[in-house]
């Protein structure tokens, strides 16, 4: 990528000042401090303040973004049933405090990274997301996975049946609807017993994907997934359901990783991982830079 620097300086600026050095601050003023509601606290932030590192100049307009997760701190002074729990990488619970910073970090950085990533892709032209495995690569096929109601975003086959609904795609042998493995089928949406995921095979594209162009014809509605790659928070790992037959986990499960990935095969995380591996330290987590598609 010979791209100059430059094209990429509003995704690097946002990498260079992370916003959760300022969230944690913003949290022990907090309980320190004799304010009922986080609203209160932010409406006298509007001086510059510093932490070790990193200078916020009007500290309370830059976490209002951030005002929903932020909120949850309230729970410690006005004390709700929490309806999640976290453990180490023991399986010991954590405390409450160190479980409900992990809770607003994992949101904060989704929120966060989702801006860092759009403002990092959209210059490079790249369309690896978009496309299913070409000759070099030994998967059969990628996914991207869906929410249901993302599903109606794409005109293209449904498979939804009991007997998707009991299968996986890694299932050995594959699951074959029609009597050969799926990822030999056309690109169609797979309901799994996971969830729905739209199936690339290998050769082809998304349908969304503008030929030529390379872009996304349904950018202001794609899919949450095409909104977050390739630099993750992995601050907490969710567990599976207890009973994958239900339809949803009354008090999910999550283990404390403290991690953030970052995919290699993406061209801006390949250019600019010292700033990333910056942007983990300050944020006190580790990067773990990994293959996906290889
Ligand atoms: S929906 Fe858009 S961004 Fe997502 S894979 Fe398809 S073309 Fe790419
Ligand atoms: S691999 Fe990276 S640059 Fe390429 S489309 Fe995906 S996020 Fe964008």
């Amino acid at each position: 990528m010979s791209l100059p620097e430059n094209d990429f300086k509003p995704g690097l600026d946002l990498l260079k000042s992370p916003i959760l050095p300022l969230v944690r601050l913003a949290q022990l003023l907090y309980l320190t401090g004799p304010f009922d509601r986080v609203e209160e606290l932010l409406a006298e932030l509007h001086e510059p303040l510093e932490t070790a590192t990193i200078s916020y100049e009007n500290p309370g307009n830059e976490l209002k973004p951030y005002l929903a997760p932020l909120k949850t701190i309230e729970s410690l002074k006005f004390p709700r049933e929490e309806n999640r729990v976290i453990r180490d990488e023991t399986g010991a619970p954590v405390a409450p405090l160190e479980a409900l910073d992990a809770w607003i970090a994992q949101e904060i950085l989704t929120m966060e990274l989702e801006t860092i990533n759009s403002l990092l892709c959209r210059p490079c032209g790249c369309m690896l997301c978009c496309i299913g495995p070409d000759g070099e690569l030994s998967q059969e096929y990628f996914e991207i996975p869906l929410d249901a109601a993302e599903t109606s975003l794409f005109d293209l086959p449904v498979l939804d049946t009991p007997s998707s609904r009991s299968s996986t795609p890694e299932d050995e042998p594959p699951f074959a609807p029609t009597g050969r493995p799926f990822y030999r089928e056309p690109s169609g949406l797979y309901h799994w017993q996971s969830g729905w995921s739209l199936v690339l095979p290998r050769g082809t594209s998304c349908p969304a994907l503008t030929a030529g162009t390379g872009s996304c014809r349904i950018y202001p509605e794609r899919p949450l997934v095409c909104r977050r790659p390739q630099i993750f928070p992995y601050m907490l790992e969710r567990l599976p359901k207890r009973d994958p037959q239900a339809p949803m986990d009354l008090t999910p499960e999550y283990t404390l990783r403290r991690k953030i990935l970052a995919v290699w095969d993406c061209p801006y995380v390949k250019r600019f991982q010292d700033q990333i591996t910056r942007y983990a330290e300050l944020c006190e987590m580790e990067i773990l830079f990994r293959e996906n598609k290889a």
